[in-house]
This record gives C-alpha cells, structure tokens and sequence, in this order.
C-alpha cells in the first residue's frame, strides 16, 4: 500500500474553529511521519484534554486520550512497553504547564526516547479562553477581567535549565518548518520537546500571522546551550528552529542495567506470564 499523507487521514469530523493553528500542526505531523516512511501501525500517540487533543480522533495509529496533563506518562509506558514504537505526546500548554509539569520536567531528566508537541496557544481554549502560565502578564482573558497577575512561564526557559536532550520550536504558520522540527524530534535518541506556538483565533487573537510574522526568525541546528538560552531568553525575536540538541546524554532505557542486552519487548514478555489470579482478585 502506498504510504501518504492520506494514510493518516480519519472519517472524524472537524472540530476546530477556522484558522485554527490545529490544521498545521495535525497536517505537519502526519507529513513528517510519512517522510520518516512510518506506516500507522508503528505510531503510538497520546493526546490530552484540550483543542489538540480533539485531534485524537482526526489522525491514524495507536492512540490514547487520558485525564488532563497526563500525556507524557502514558507515552512514556507505551515507549517502556515496546521500543519498536514511535511514540508521540501531544498535549496544549494548559495541560503541560499545570496539571503534567512534573511529567515535563521528570521526562526531560529521565530522557525516555519520546517526542512531545506543546502546543502553545497561551490558553485554555476549550474551556473558552482561561489563562495558562504562557498567557503574558497583564493579558485580559475569560474568569481574569483585570488581567493576569502571575508571572508567565518561558517554555524554552524552562526546558534548557533541566540539561535536556533536544528542545525545538515551531509556529502552526509555518507548516514546511514544522515537518522538519518534528522529522528530527522523532529521530533523535531521547526526550525531545518541541514547543509549537499556535494560533488561536478564538480565544488569542492578538498573537496572529502578523505578530508572529513580524517576530519569527529561523536558525540553523544549535548544540551551544548557552547560544540556545540566549535564543529562548530575547524579548525581540522568536526564533525557530532545533534551538538546542545533545547527543552525548543516552536515554533512558540504554541506561537499565536489568535491560542489558535484552532484545525482546517487555510488551510481549508479560505474555509469557498467566497474571489471570491477579486479575481475578481486582474483579
Ligand atoms: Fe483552535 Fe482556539 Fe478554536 Fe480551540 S478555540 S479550536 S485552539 S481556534
């Protein structure tokens, strides 16, 4: 069967507004796993709460939706479960930076060989436009009239004080340039981040084409971590691009020495275990 864009491609209907950033992203990760020649069967993603998460049901392959914020862990133990998985997280800047930021910052430690895509529309769009810790100080939003009093969370920031393995950045406007962030967040052997700042028309307009058009600038890969901090820390520019990579660090599974030279999945190991009188006694 010829593997293309449509491969991925479901009968679910749309779900997002016009102009959503959504479109892009969803378009662009289906591109980029076609290009790295991965058929659905070999992809596993898990999708949180939230506008992006509704895209769970809009792309092919072994998918999961689970309680808010908690997309990385049932990444993490699809990866554990079977390496021979691509294993993707897909969840908002709501659900990554509030209910699942210890899931972000101990996967980053632990680098699990994962992808995750943030996608950062600086709300809680599917509640009708609450503030997340990427909405900007001072910002009016739905439930904050007066606007948000706390300070606002740098994903970039964040993510380069933790000693990561890979953190990338991308814009929904820019569809070509997030086929290939993804392309080597996919191929890279370790917990790769890759923020996407999306545009929510809806809820934010303010941070539209025009803004971002006006602030973006590309970069060539960068493996200078003190570079990258000053990429991730410039009120002028956003810049896009593999901000930083690390291909010293090894992931964590290479790392369990109970794994050592263990070729088999653990996925088909527990096959050769009768747990019924275990699970007799849950009933
Ligand atoms: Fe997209 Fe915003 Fe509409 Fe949600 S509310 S579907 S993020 S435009």
């Amino acid at each position: 069967m010829k593997l293309d864009i449509n491969s991925y491609n479901t009968d679910a209907p749309i779900t997002w507004c016009p102009g959503c950033g959504n479109f892009n992203i969803h378009i662009a990760l289906k591109q980029a796993l076609v290009e790295l020649k991965k058929i659905p069967s070999e992809v596993m993603m898990s999708f949180d709460i939230g506008c992006n998460g509704n895209g769970g049901d809009k792309i092919d392959g072994f998918r999961v939706k689970g309680l808010h914020g908690r997309a990385i862990p049932f990444a993490v133990g699809a990866h554990i479960a079977n390496r021979n998985m691509t294993v993707i997280a897909d969840i908002g800047d709501g659900g990554c930076l509030h209910e699942g930021i210890d899931h972000l910052i101990h996967g980053i430690r632990s680098n699990y060989n994962i992808t995750v895509l943030i996608h950062n529309n600086q709300n809680f769009a599917l509640t009708t436009g609450q503030i997340t810790s990427t909405t900007q100080r001072g910002k009016r939003m739905y439930g904050f009239p007066n606007g948000k009093t706390e300070d606002d969370i740098n994903i970039g920031e964040l993510v380069l004080s933790l000693n990561p393995t890979f953190y990338a950045k991308g814009y929904s406007g820019d569809p070509q340039g997030l086929v290939d962030i993804i392309k080597e967040g996919i191929k890279h052997k370790g917990f790769s981040v890759i923020e996407i700042m999306q545009i929510c028309p809806t809820y934010n307009p303010e941070s539209n084409m025009a803004f971002f058009n006006e602030k973006i600038k590309k970069i060539e890969k960068c493996t200078d971590i003190n570079k990258a901090r000053r990429y991730v820390l410039d009120k002028e520019r956003i810049y896009t691009g593999v901000i930083y990579q690390n291909k010293k660090r090894r992931e964590y599974y290479s790392l369990l020495k109970n794994r050592k030279n263990r070729k088999s999945e653990l996925v088909d190991e527990v096959k050769g275990y009768n747990i019924s009188n275990i699970l007799s006694k849950l009933e």
